[in-house]
């Protein structure tokens, strides 16, 4: 059998044919053209499903799954809300049934891609694994035992919004001190303007020059050059984000926990001190046998592709 896997973007509308393992066997994208509103958004989706099945017999598509942005509920197959494509309350699922035919299976896209991760990448044959995704938000997906922790409402698993400094930075949510404003690329960001605006003579004004604007990682390049003030935001940033990793530990204690996102294309750069901050943090470390392995996600964008398959797979 073959699932077809969607993954719904502000941008583009990706998807794949994937086999019961998990393997891509065609590809495909649309634009999704979301100012033209969610009805047209659906026709797009529509298409693409088309172009996959194309070619592949009806007896062998067993199903379709589908990641989308916001909050989502798998059950009834509604998209609650979804601020960046200006959704509310829309009825996805019906509206893809009435326009192909298939009952879409629906999760978050963080979700989705943490369950791809688990099913064919970082986390294959884990029992448990924890993906956070660190890029302009920070995405968060549980996966106990192959399924995807959804929660009594399916939005669970928000992990970016929880606080670690209470009274801290604003947070996209409307609260303050959430992971998200600290350990995401945005959050990064902000911390290496601030180390910019305090320190004239530091090397992240050569790097910002010649890379054109400050991003995620250039605190890294001015670390790697021996610059003190890049190497505060790095150390402030790595503790940033050991806070919330320990509490997800502690919280799940999972087999696996994996970075995706910009900033985890640091690697060991970033993972090597991450683990060391993290266990201190983790709860009875010293008398584990076992601990969770902290690492990267390998699938990059196909992880929510395979992971909608997945979640067609599970229905
Ligand atoms: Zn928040």
């Amino acid at each position: 059998m073959y699932y077809l896997g969607i993954d719904l973007g502000g941008t583009n509308i990706k998807g794949a044919v994937v086999s019961e393992a998990g393997e891509i066997l065609k590809e495909a994208s649309r634009p999704t053209h979301n100012e033209l509103g969610a009805e047209h958004v659906s026709d797009e989706i529509a298409l693409l499903i088309h172009t996959l099945a194309e070619g592949f017999s009806p007896d062998l598509i067993g199903g379709v799954g589908l990641g989308c942005p916001g909050t989502v509920d798998p059950s009834s197959g509604i998209v609650r809300y979804a601020n960046n494509l200006h959704w509310e309350l829309f009825d996805l699922r019906s509206a893809l049934k009435a326009r192909t035919g298939f009952l879409v299976q629906l999760a978050n896209d963080a979700n989705a891609a943490a369950l791809g991760e688990a099913a064919a990448g970082c986390a294959k044959d884990a029992e448990s694994a924890v993906i956070l995704t660190l890029g302009t938000g920070v995405g968060g997906g549980v996966v106990l035992n192959g399924k995807l922790l959804t929660g009594y409402t399916g939005a669970a698993s928000e992990l970016g919004h929880m606080v670690i400094v209470d009274g801290g930075e604003p947070c996209t949510c409307g609260r303050r001190g959430c992971l998200e404003a600290y350990a995401s690329a945005t959050g990064l960001i902000r911390m290496t303007r601030e180390a910019m605006a305090g320190h004239p003579d530091s090397l992240l004004h050569a790097v910002t020059r010649e890379q054109g604007a400050v991003d995620g990682q250039t605190a890294f390049l001015a670390r790697e050059q021996g610059d003190p003030a890049a190497a505060a935001v790095i150390q402030q940033y790595i503790h940033y984000l050991s806070l919330g990793i320990a509490n997800i530990i502690n919280c799940f204690y999972p087999q696996v926990v994996a970075l995706s996102g910009g900033v985890a294309n640091q690697g060991e750069r970033l993972l090597q001190p991450l683990r060391r901050e993290v266990a201190s943090q983790v709860y009875g470390n010293q008398y584990l046998e076992k601990h969770t392995e902290i690492i990267c996600c390998t699938l990059g964008y196909r992880a929510g592709i395979i992971g909608a398959a997945m979640l067609a797979k599970q229905a």
